[in-house]
């Protein structure tokens, strides 16, 4: 048994992975042959991932605020609190906040083989972020 008590700071999510303000607290982090990752992402209004996959897909769920995700080629589903969403394995993909309001998700995925959590690919533009229907529609 392992407890970690205030031991791990929030970090910043990089702009190479992220357009706006993220803020990251790692949960379970893979170690002695667990692949399990799991992290409590902090998107503030307007934030989101870039288009990205997970070599063995991602789970998320919503536990603060309003939400965007969105598949390649798919529309853009408003996600709320207890709302789950699985990516499939390499399904290309970008999640956030809506634009006017914050947004905390758990994000738990397994590594690849290599440790690698994700690919990541190009920053989800303003037009594609603005396709979103209103989130109190
Ligand atoms: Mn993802």
């Amino acid at each position: 048994m392992q407890v970690t008590r205030h031991g791990i700071d929030t970090a910043a999510g990089p702009s190479d992975w992220f357009t706006g303000a993220v803020y990251i607290d790692a949960v379970a982090a893979p170690s002695n042959g667990s692949r399990l990752s799991t992290s409590s992402v902090h998107f503030t209004p307007g934030a989101r991932t870039h288009w990205h996959t997970h070599p063995n897909g991602q789970t998320i769920y919503v536990t603060e605020g309003v939400g965007l995700a969105q598949s390649r080629g798919g529309q853009v589903e408003v996600i709320r609190p207890g709302d789950r969403v699985f990516f499939e394995p390499g399904e290309d993909h970008w999640h956030g906040a809506a634009p006017t309001r914050f947004m905390t998700h758990l994000a738990m995925l397994e590594v690849g083989d290599d440790g690698n959590p994700a690919t990541w690919g190009d920053h989800v533009t303003d037009e594609e972020y603005e396709a979103a229907p209103p989130i109190d529609g």
